[in-house]
C-alpha cells in the first residue's frame, strides 16, 4: 500500500488547531523574551526603561499588551549611531554568517545580520508556499534577477537549497537573455518580482517567444503585490506563462513571513517562524479576527537581531480560524496587504489607503497590470487620478465602460468619488524591479511651490 502525497510540507504543523498552534507560540515567546533579556543589550534596556520585564508575561494576551512595540526606524537609529548593527545584535561577530539589508525604497537602508540558523529557518518558510501550490523538489528553479544585497531573493535561495531542488541563477542579465535562458535551461519554476514576470513577457512577445509554451510549470513572486493580491496580474502571468502563479509576502529583515495559500486570494503567515497580530495602529488595541489592523510580528527566525513586537506598519484583514477554505490552519491573510498604516491621505475628508483603491481596481474587467495611482495637491486637497491601460484585446468603444467601472467600485467600497482615465495600451512606464503605480507628485509640488515663492534653496 502506497502512502497519499500530503498536500502540505508540513502536515502535522500546518493542520493543528489554533489553542495547539497558541500554545506553541506562547512556549516559543517566552524562550524568546529571555534569549533577547540575556543576549541584547537594547532589549534589556529598552525594557527596563519601559518598566517592562520577561516574567510579566504570563499568557498572549499579557504578551500582545505588555510587551513595548518595536519599529524599524528605532533599528535605523541605532545602527546609524553605533554601526554596523548596534546594540540590537544578539550573537557574537563571528556568528554571523550573512550580511543582508533591505532595498532602502524608503530611506536608509536596513542592516540585516543572519546566523546560519536563520537563514535555514528563513529559507524553509518559502517551501510551505512552493509545496502548496504543487512545486516538489524534482522541479528545476531560475531565478530572474540582480542579487545585490536584497534578502528577499537570497531567502529563497536558502529555500531551494533546503527544498534540495535545482537552481539557475539568471543573475543581472538583460530580459531577453532571462528569455533565452528559459528556453535553453528549461526550468520549471521562475522566480522574480511579479512586474519583472510582466517584463519578462512583454521582451517575450517582443522576440515572437510565446512563454506559455515554454518548461515553466509554475512562477513564484515576492517583493510587490502579486498574484494572491491582485487579480489581473494572477491573470495576466497564469496565461502568459501557461504556468500557476503564486506569491509571498516577505519583510526583509523578519521572514518569508507569508508564504501563501494554494487557492491564491491571499497568503498564510508562515507560524513555526512568526507569531503575529493585528493592532489599531491609533489606540494600539488588538482588532478582532477578521478586522483591518496593522500586522505585528515576532519572528523565531532572527536569533542574530531579535524582532519582537515589531510594528510592520502594512495593513492587513487577518483570520486566525481557517477560512480560506486550502485546508491550512494558519492565520491568514485576506488579499494579503490592503495598504499601509502609514501611509493614508484625505480626499474630499474621506481617509483613504491608495494601496486599498490599487487592490479595488485590479479586480475590475478590462484593467490590465499597468495602471497608476496619481497623486497630487489642489490647493490645500489632495487628489487621487486613476490611469489604466486597457487590457489590449478590449475595444476602444469599452474603454469608458471600464472608467465608469472602476469610479463606481471605488465609491460602493472606500465612500469617494475619483476620477479615473483610460490610456492608449503601452503609454505608462515598465520597471524593471519593483513596479511604481503609485506616483506622488505632492512633494515636487511643494518644492514648485516654494520655488515661487523664493523659499527654496536650489539643490
Ligand atoms: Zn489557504
Amino acid at each position: 500500500m502506497s502512502i497519499p502525497e500530503s498536500r502540505y510540507w508540513n502536515h502535522w504543523a500546518e493542520t493543528l488547531n489554533r489553542e495547539a498552534i497558541d500554545a506553541l507560540h506562547f512556549k516559543r515567546l517566552k524562550l524568546l523574551l529571555d534569549y533577547a533579556y540575556t543576549r541584547s543589550a537594547f532589549y534589556r534596556d529598552y525594557w527596563k526603561r519601559a518598566g517592562f520585564h520577561p516574567d510579566m508575561v504570563r499568557s498572549l494576551e499579557d504578551f500582545k499588551n505588555r510587551v513595548p512595540l518595536t519599529d524599524k526606524k528605532d533599528f535605523l537609529q541605532l545602527q546609524e549611531d553605533f554601526p554596523p548593527y548596534g546594540p540590537t545584535v544578539a550573537v557574537g561577530e563571528q556568528d554571523i554568517a550573512h550580511h543582508a539589508e533591505t532595498s532602502g525604497s524608503t530611506g536608509l537602508p536596513l542592516r540585516i545580520p543572519f546566523t546560519d540558523y536563520d537563514t535555514e529557518r528563513y529559507g524553509e518558510s518559502w517551501i510551505y508556499g512552493w509545496w502548496a501550490l504543487g512545486i516538489r523538489p524534482q522541479d528545476s528553479f531560475y531565478f530572474a534577477f540582480n542579487w545585490g544585497n536584497y534578502a528577499g531573493f537570497w531567502s529563497a535561495y536558502w529555500g531551494v537549497r533546503r527544498f534540495g531542488a535545482k537552481l539557475y541563477s539568471g543573475g543581472g542579465q538583460t530580459t531577453e537573455q532571462h528569455v533565452r535562458n528559459i528556453l535553453r535551461l528549461k526550468p520549471t519554476v521562475l522566480i522574480s518580482t511579479p512586474s519583472y514576470a510582466l517584463r519578462i513577457l512583454e521582451a517575450a512577445g517582443q522576440m515572437g517567444v510565446d512563454l506559455a509554451s515554454s518548461s515553466l510549470r509554475f512562477t513564484y513572486h515576492a517583493g510587490e503585490p502579486g498574484p494572491c493580491s491582485l487579480s489581473s496580474v494572477r491573470k495576466k502571468l497564469d496565461e502568459g506563462f501557461g504556468a500557476i502563479s503564486g506569491e509571498l509576502l516577505g519583510i526583509a529583515e523578519v521572514d518569508a513571513v507569508a508564504p501563501g495559500c494554494r487557492l491564491r486570494r491571499g497568503v498564510h503567515m508562515s507560524e513555526m517562524s512568526n507569531f503575529s497580530w493585528s493592532m489599531d495602529p491609533v489606540s494600539g488595541n488588538e482588532v478582532g479576527d477578521g478586522d483591518i489592523g496593522e500586522n505585528v510580528l515576532t519572528t523565531y527566525a532572527n536569533s542574530a537581531q531579535p524582532l519582537i513586537n515589531y510594528r510592520t506598519h502594512d495593513l492587513v484583514r487577518a483570520f486566525n480560524r481557517p477560512v480560506c477554505g486550502c485546508g491550512s490552519t494558519w492565520r491568514y491573510l485576506d488579499g494579503v496587504v490592503l495598504g499601509r498604516s502609514d501611509y493614508m491621505i484625505t480626499i474630499k475628508g474621506t481617509n483613504v489607503y491608495p494601496a486599498a483603491v490599487e487592490n479595488l481596481i485590479s479586480d475590475v474587467p478590462g484593467v490590465s497590470p499597468h495602471f497608476q495611482l496619481v497623486l497630487s495637491r489642489e490647493g490645500a486637497f489632495d487628489n487621487l487620478l486613476i490611469r489604466i491601460e486597457p487590457e489590449a484585446h478590449w475595444d476602444v468603444s469599452r474603454w469608458q465602460g471600464i472608467a465608469d467601472e472602476v469610479v463606481q467600485r471605488i465609491k460602493d467600497v472606500v465612500g469617494v468619488r475619483l476620477n479615473a482615465e483610460i490610456v492608449e495600451v503601452g503609454t505608462l512606464p515598465r520597471t524593471e524591479l519593483k513596479a511604481k503605480r503609485i506616483v506622488d507628485t505632492r512633494e515636487l509640488e511643494f518644492r514648485r511651490e516654494l520655488d515661487r515663492s523664493g523659499g527654496w534653496a536650489h539643490s
